[in-house]
């Protein structure tokens, strides 16, 4: 049984273009909340230890949550399949406009310090369908969490292929 998680906060009203991208972020076991970032003066956060995105809710308002979404959901696929941040590998145009975004986030020094991570993330939150290609990256990214499996009994021989013989 799933811990009731009703304490959160309500998610502000999600475009329901959004909502197969909210989904499958939470099917891939991220936690998405509709909060104040726990850094000042961000309106998106994403946190690859504890898989959470944060997105403010007064993005909605401002008209940027949709792209503010995207964004962080990108940096949560990029963190598939074993929680370092790795490139999707899609098409990143390097405009101007992205290259002054991403100046100024790396500037401000809270963000992703990776300038090839940020240009996908602002490139697929400026695509009409970013959502929608995100949905299928997270699927061929991530995994849903399987249970964790038993760790091997202490003193357990790592089950290794055997050694291929040398001449
Ligand atoms: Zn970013």
């Amino acid at each position: 049984m799933l811990p009731l998680l009703l304490q959160l906060p309500p998610a502000p009203l999600i475009p329901p273009e959004l909502r197969p991208l909210t989904k499958e972020l939470q099917r891939q076991g991220f936690q998405l909340r509709w909060e104040q970032p726990p850094k000042a003066g961000a309106y998106g956060l994403f946190e690859s230890g504890s898989r959470t995105v944060w997105v403010h809710p007064v993005t909605f308002e401002l008209g940027i949550g949709r792209q503010t979404l995207i964004h962080e959901a990108v940096h949560a696929a990029q963190s598939c399949p074993q929680g370092k941040l790795t490139p999707l590998g899609v098409p990143a145009p390097l405009t101007p406009l992205i290259e002054h975004e991403i100046s100024a986030i790396l500037w401000s020094s809270y963000h992703v310090k990776d300038r090839r991570l940020e240009q996908e993330a602002f490139s697929l939150q400026g695509q009409p369908d970013g959502a929608n290609q995100l949905v299928k990256l997270l699927r061929q990214r991530c995994k849903p969490l399987a249970p964790i499996a038993p760790s091997s009994k202490p003193g357990a021989k790592n089950q290794a292929p055997r050694a291929q013989a040398k001449e």
